[in-house]
């Protein structure tokens, strides 16, 4: 927005060096996505980015001068002066022919200035956001997609996509989970717990639990759902007329065929109790155990497990609950 704000301030016809402090900023700039659409379709910001682009190219075709530069932000701190092996950018400053900001150079001092002048604006007021050449959408394609909420998306239309198509989704679990709970009051509807699951649960850790390729997709997400084909599950859909019922007949039974304990195979019995598996959970567990005391959360391990029989306890009792 800055970078707007600079060119829309500078009359076309005159030349113009700005010095930004980020690299990204910079980088974007250097980008000419004028003919390429597909590329504006996943730019964050893009309404800004467009206004930007056109700007740079009416001073281009004018054959006015403007240079970007990028200097070095907060090199008052000893440990960022050194400029890094891996950075691309040089520092407006020159780096006193040795790669190394000087703190004192013009164009620090008149960073450290700009930020401060930045961080007195942020605590003001909003001036002019009623003009609609400040608004989000000014410069926007032709086109643009816009949520029933209002959101305008601005970023990577794909994304923006999934975002509210995933929550539409989880919304109409809850809906039809809450729904159910008023006809059938004797449990709890999988779509519910499913829904507050995803609205307690922590979305870093969900994300890297997600990741390994090691187990499939499909696995997972049935898994997390509580749709495996379980026999308990299958002898279930086999009561009633149905490809279950063609392929399995009728005389699959609930009870777990790996163990002794004669109980139904759910889900909850094959990951926490199943006897047949105890080896393999005791050493996952184990492991688990292992991670927890190496990032040194031990305590809240003993708490939120459920894969150890203990835990599996709590898991089968309560399932999910705000802490
Ligand atoms: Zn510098
Ligand atoms: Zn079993």
């Amino acid at each position: 927005m800055a970078l707007l704000q600079a060119l829309r301030n500078t009359h076309t016809m005159t030349p113009a060096d700005i010095y930004i402090d980020n690299e990204g900023v910079i980088r974007t700039a250097g980008k000419q996505r004028h003919n390429d659409v597909r590329a504006r379709m996943k730019q964050g910001g893009r309404a800004i980015w467009n206004r930007i682009e056109q700007m740079l190219r009416l001073r281009r075709t004018q054959g006015t001068h403007t240079g970007i530069h990028w200097v070095h932000s907060h090199v008052d701190e000893e440990t960022r002066r050194a400029w890094k092996e891996t950075c691309q950018l040089e520092c407006a400053c020159g780096g006193q022919g040795r790669r190394e900001c000087d703190p004192t150079h013009p164009h620090h001092l008149g960073n450290e200035q700009a930020d401060k002048c930045a961080k007195r604006g942020m605590r003001g007021e909003p001036e002019g956001s009623h003009r609609p050449q400040l608004r989000a959408t000014a410069g926007e394609e032709e086109f643009y997609l816009r949520h029933e909420s209002g959101e305008v998306c601005q970023g990577d239309i794909v994304g923006f996509m999934k975002k509210h198509e995933a929550s539409r989704r989880v919304a109409a679990m809850r809906e039809e989970g809450t729904a159910r709970t008023k006809t059938h009051p004797e449990g709890q509807p999988r779509k519910l717990r499913w829904a507050q699951a995803e609205a307690w649960g922590d979305k870093s850790l969900r994300a890297s639990v997600r990741k390994p390729a090691a187990v499939t997709s499909r696995f997972k997400v049935r898994a997390w759902a509580g749709v495996l084909p379980t026999y308990s599950d299958i002898s279930k859909k086999c009561m009633a007329p149905g490809p279950d019922r063609e392929v399995y007949g009728e005389d699959i039974g609930r009870v777990c065929p790996s163990c002794e304990a004669a109980v139904p195979e759910t889900q909850e019995h094959i990951f926490c109790s199943c006897d047949a598996l105890s080896a393999v959970r005791r050493v996952a567990v184990r492991k688990a155990k292992e991670l927890w005391t190496r990032s040194k959360s031990e305590v809240e391990w003993q708490q939120y497990e459920w894969v150890s029989s203990e835990g599996a306890k709590r898991y089968a009792q309560g399932g999910w609950k705000q802490e």
